[in-house]
């Protein structure tokens, strides 16, 4: 082959694998809730924390409508 070399095509399969991986890594915490109390990662469409059962808010969409601290 003309083009690349070798050690190129190495890089760029190494960079490409690190890629996939983060995303791979990353996006399923995108979509998971995270329980404020605990931290425990839970399914979209969990109505509570499966591990202190603290109940998420009905409307937990993209919107931010943290309450004040009481
Ligand atoms: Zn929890």
């Amino acid at each position: 082959m003309t083009g690349l070399s070798n050690s190129a095509v190495i890089y760029l399969t190494v960079m490409l694998s690190m890629i996939v991986a983060l995303t791979v890594m990353l996006v399923p915490a995108l979509f998971l809730k995270r329980c404020a109390r605990c931290g425990k990662r839970n399914m979209l469409d969990a109505t509570e924390c499966k591990q202190c059962k603290k109940p998420f808010p009905a409307d937990d969409g993209h919107k931010k409508s943290r309450q004040p601290r009481s």
